[in-house]
Parts: structure tokens; sequence; C-alpha cells
């Protein structure tokens, strides 16, 4: 597949939003790299994976077309050597949390699964009306609010969109990591219960991850929508909007604590426009199809949050709010396939602001294709690379 999964959308277009779309067992087939069969010893006791573990994880990413965007900086946590990533405020960010974890606990970090298991637990079993999947307190009020104008302001069928939160709690819960280790992963009960456990306590031996309950775990927002989806069990899942703890944590880290999350919540429902409008179709393919999609969520995002029955918010605040959300995930700037330059996602950002601006006067919400086809036409010159 030459272009990106319509159904899973990262925050920002990262290689996990790329991963090729696959039918369940269709990885589990192909060769495997050899891969380990413990991580490193933390506290002395190795934890012993699952066998065929990479095989499985690699078959889950693919079936889900998402997988953390903290494993490139946990790799390079490893190996300074292995930078895709340029400095950025996420890379310092991520630098700090895991700055004084031991080598071994990064390979856990790597190899367990742990980095991927909250997010997939979300988007399998997490529904609206569970508590343990609700916003953290202080974002509760203001998301919800936020996401109930989005679903106003929009003129597509949204009311079917759950609006939930990804706590690393999780992996404190053997439980619920037996579920997802048996549904999704396909492992025995058997196998699945004493590496449930095994996650949990050796989580417990790295003080530092705090049970599961760190960022590191959670750096991450995505759009999901069943529709499209041909297997079956993923089709059935209703649609979602999932904002991570970790994303969250970042946001307030990058000072942004007032209009980040509501920011990204703007760039996120705005795939869902894309899902329900499908505006995922153009002539485009690969990279540029998907920095086509991620720059018109970025307008759409910041359409919605700036115009006055939007949000209403500052738009010089909202522009900086989706250039630093963006960095989650995409990281290769130098890469000519990349999805996007800061430039262009600030370009995209401001045409939306632009275009909710003019709309001051007569309070008028444009429908959603009106704003894609100017999008669209808008686009070759927000790419330019000669535009400022
Ligand atoms: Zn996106």
């Amino acid at each position: 597949m030459t272009s990106c999964p319509r159904w899973a959308v990262t925050v920002s277009a990262g290689l996990a939003l790329c991963a090729a779309a696959l039918v369940p067992g269709t990885a589990a087939a192909a060769p495997a790299p050899p891969a380990p069969t413990s991580a490193s010893a933390v506290g002395g006791d190795a934890l012993r994976l699952p066998t065929g573990w990479a095989v499985r994880r690699t078959a889950v990413a693919e079936r889900t077309g998402l997988r953390s965007p903290a494993a490139a900086h946990v790799r390079r946590a490893i190996d300074p050597a292995d930078h895709t990533c340029g400095a950025t405020q996420l890379s310092g960010y991520v630098g700090g949390l895991l700055g004084g974890l031991s080598g071994s606990a990064l390979q856990f970090l790597l190899t367990s699964g742990a980095l991927d298991f909250p997010t997939y637990d979300a988007l399998f079993f997490g529904t609206s009306r569970d508590p343990r999947y609700a916003p953290p307190a202080q974002h509760r009020a203001p998301l919800t609010r936020a996401f109930r104008d989005a679903q106003r302001f929009w003129d597509v069928p949204s009311g079917d969109i759950e609006l939930l939160a990804m706590h690393g709690t999780v992996l404190q819960d053997r439980v619920r990591l037996t579920r997802l280790l048996t549904v999704v992963y396909g492992l025995d009960r058997a196998d699945a219960e004493p590496y449930a456990s095994a996650v949990v306590d050796t989580l417990a031996q790295i003080p530092e991850l705090r049970g599961g309950d760190h960022p590191i775990f959670t750096l991450n927002a995505f759009a999901f929508t069943a529709e499209g989806q041909s297997d079956p069990f993923v089709a059935a899942l209703p649609d979602k909007l999932v904002f991570g703890d970790g994303i969250l944590d970042f946001l307030e880290h990058a000072g942004l604590g007032d209009v980040g999350a509501r920011a990204v919540l703007g760039h996120e429902f705005g795939h869902h426009v894309q899902f329900e409008r499908d505006l995922f179709a153009s002539p485009l393919v690969g990279a540029e199809a998907t920095r086509r999609t991620e720059l018109m969520a970025d307008a759409f995002g910041t359409y919605f949050a700036t115009h006055k029955r939007g949000l209403a918010l500052n738009a010089r605040r909202v522009v900086q709010a989706q250039q630093t959300f963006f960095e989650v995930g995409d990281c290769g700037f130098e890469d000519p396939g990349h999805h996007g330059t800061p430039l262009q996602r600030r370009r995209a950002s401001e045409w939306g602001a632009a275009l909710a601006a003019r709309a001051r006067a007569q309070g008028k919400v444009l429908p959603s294709m009106t704003v894609a086809r100017q999008f669209d036409a808008a686009l070759p010159g927000l790419v330019a690379p000669d535009a400022r």
C-alpha cells in the first residue's frame, strides 16, 4: 500500500501512521527478524518474552496502524547514534523523562511492548462510559465542552464518536493486560497471565516509571474510525478520539496548558471530518497524500479552534500549539518524503486561522466541504518551498 490507512490517524503523521494496512494474520505469516526472547534483567530478574513476541507486536501494529511514537526516543536514549529525530521541544522533554533510567529499564520499554499497551487497550476496550478511560480531572470539563462544540460546529454526523483518555495505569492491571494479550495479541491464557504479571512486576522494580503512570506510555493522541476496515473485530469498534495523559503533560510542559489540549482536539476532530467526508481520497499517494491530510487537519483544527462560533481561542496560541503537537511521532524533517515541515504545518494552521478571521464579521461557519475545497486550492502554496 502506498498511502496510509485512513482509519487510524495519530496526532501528526509519524511512521506509525504509515504502517501498511494488512489483514490480520498476514504479518504473522511473514518471515520475522530474529527476536530477543528476553528483555534485559531489571533488578536481577529477566523478563521472559512470550514466544514469537516481536512478530505478534508487528502484526498488532499493522492491524491498528498505531505504534508508540516514544519508541524512537527510547532507541535514541539507548544509542545516541540512532538519531532520526532532530532536537525539538519534544526531544528535550522526552530526554528529561528518560534521564536516569538504566540501560536495562530502557530495554524493557523497547522490547516488552509496554509502550503500546495503553494505546491498544484504549483502542480495543476503552469506552467513554468507563471511568477508567475518563480524561484526567483538570482536563475533563474543558475537553468535553470543546468536543461537544466541535460536534455542533462541523456539519458531519459525529454523535457516535467517543472521547476518551488512555492512562498508563493499565500497566498495573493484570486482568486488563491479560485481556489485551489474549484478545489482541492472540496469546493463550497460559502464556498471557504470567507475562502480564511479569510486566507489572518488572515495572514495580523501576520506581521512576511509577507503575506505568508516566507520560512515556501515553505520549500520543489519535482519531480512529472503523469505517472501511476489513478486520471484523476492528470494524466493530466505535469511532474514537483518544487522548493520552502523556500528550497532555507534554503540552503543559511546552507552556501550552491554556490552549494545547483543545487545539489538539481540533486537529483530531478534523480527521473525523475527513473520515466522514471521505477526504482521504485524492490523486496524491504515499507521503504526499499523508502530508495533505495532516495539513488539512491542522487547517480544520485551527479554523474550528479560532472561529468565534467554534472555540474562539487566540490564533497565535493555537498555531503554536499545533506546531508543538506535531513534533510527536514526526521527526524526520530533513526527509523529502516527510509529512509536512514545521513551516508547512504553521502555514496550514495560519491558513485555517485566516479563514476563521474572515468569517468573523458575519459569524458564519462554512460547510466542511467548502473548507476542504478551499484548502485543496491553497495547498500548493502552503507546501511551496519558496513560500514564506
Ligand atoms: Zn493528524
